[in-house]
């Protein structure tokens, strides 16, 4: 697909994007750069990706219908139920394709970094269904905080490393998996976990997460004979499943993309991941894109209730999107998130992941008509964040 917000032939959307790597790793970089879409159009590639996607992950998710909070906000709310994937998220969609082409590339060994842990543990699982060996990188601090993801990852068989540099959070566990890389280019294929790091990264991933937004122009014909709907909502971190649900409905510009971040305890209080409010143009994870930073260019450190929003910066094309005003982004605070949280399980029945909350939360704040379609990304299931939620509310 050719088109204006896609990924242009030297890796960038608009200004933002390229592939800003050490001179080491531009052989893989660059392998992968030639064979991604060729890979994964062959239709060896598509059959086993699309079997594992049945089968393995449970798609297609479900495009539910949520009819009390329709009435509740006064338009037609549809979710699409990414919750329901194997291990409770999207994230699960972007591991199986990048695994099969890590295998299509001959690599033996698969690398990954991760915050929360979550993509930790979708990448430990797909290691598992291939029997590859499993390295994850993660702050100290990080493995402290997500010690139920840090026993998934190693239930399933990998290797958790702990990075003890800086502020052993994530941006200490992805230069520790990049150095990682370096020293093995050979065997070892690096798995990222959203639309970020260098060309192809950003692409590749929101090609592998564009199931989401197929699925729902296939669902919305059947249910409404209409292929588009008039919103499309999805909160971000990275950006891969707001990427995914906006995916075929980028060109159709008459599908309004709203695009939630997390403003943890306000946006200007220094405690906060509204990355598009707050950040300026720079270079991390060897992409340029918009990210939080000091002025003389230090990565700050993100703040957000929900691990998986709790990230500095923004996928290129997220910040193409805001850049171009092709999609309009909302920061949604801790307190509100975890209102919108509570308010979804007691109207629908469906716990949201602390990050999808804040999708939620723009529903409070937004106008619709009574006949708008509007369609929210359920991008996790709340097992994950119980406590967090049970300690708020004093349950
Ligand atoms: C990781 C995660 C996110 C944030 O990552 P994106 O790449 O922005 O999608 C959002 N929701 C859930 C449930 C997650 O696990």
């Amino acid at each position: 697909m050719k088109t204006t917000y896609n990924v242009n032939e030297k890796g960038f959307y608009g200004e933002f994007g390229g592939a800003f790597i050490p001179e080491m790793l531009y052989p893989n970089v660059e392998a992968l750069r030639q064979q991604y879409v060729s890979i994964s159009n062959e239709p060896s590639f598509q059959d086993e990706f699309k079997a594992l996607l049945r089968d393995y992950v449970g798609r297609p998710t479900p495009l539910y219908h949520a009819k009390r909070l329709s009435e509740q906000f006064g338009a037609k709310i549809y979710l699409k139920r990414e919750d329901l994937c194997h291990t409770g998220a999207h994230k699960i969609n972007n591991t199986i394709g990048q695994i099969l082409l890590a295998k299509r590339l001959g690599k033996t060994r698969i690398i990954a970094e991760t915050g929360a842990g979550q993509h930790g543990v979708a990448t430990a699982t797909v290691c598992a269904l291939m029997g590859l060996q499993c390295v994850v990188y993660m702050g100290a601090v990080d493995i402290q905080r997500q010690a139920p993801n840090v026993a998934r990852m190693k239930m399933l068989g990998a290797e958790v490393r702990a990075a003890v540099s800086g502020s052993k959070t994530l941006k200490d566990a992805t230069n520790e998996a990049i150095r990682d890389w370096i020293s093995h280019p050979e065997d070892t294929f690096y798995i990222i976990g959203s639309v970020v790091g260098p060309h192809p990264y950003p692409d590749m991933v929101a090609r592998f997460q564009s199931v989401i937004s197929e699925e729902i122009q296939q669902q919305l014909l059947k249910k409404e004979n209409r292929k588009n709907p008039d919103y499309v909502i999805a909160c971000v971190g990275g950006g891969s499943n707001a990427a995914g649900a906006f995916y075929h409905f980028l060109e159709e510009e008459k599908v309004k993309l709203i695009t939630v971040e997390a403003a943890g305890k306000g946006i200007y209080s220094g405690e906060s991941a509204a990355t598009t409010a707050l950040g300026k143009t720079g270079i991390i994870h060897g992409s340029k894109t918009l990210l939080m930073q000091t002025n003389d260019g230090q990565i700050t450190e993100p703040y957000s209730i929900s691990a998986g929003l709790d990230y500095p910066g923004i996928g290129p094309l997220h910040a193409h999107l805001y850049q171009t005003r092709r999609a309009e982004f909302i920061a949604i605070s801790d307190e509100e998130a975890m209102q919108a949280g509570k308010s979804l399980a007691q109207t629908e029945g469906i716990i949201p992941a602390l990050e999808t909350a804040h999708a939620f939360a723009v529903l409070k704040q937004k106008k619709f008509r009574p006949e708008d379609i509007v369609v929210i990304n359920l991008s996790g299931r709340g097992d994950k964040d119980l406590n967090t939620y049970t300690n708020h509310y004093d349950l």
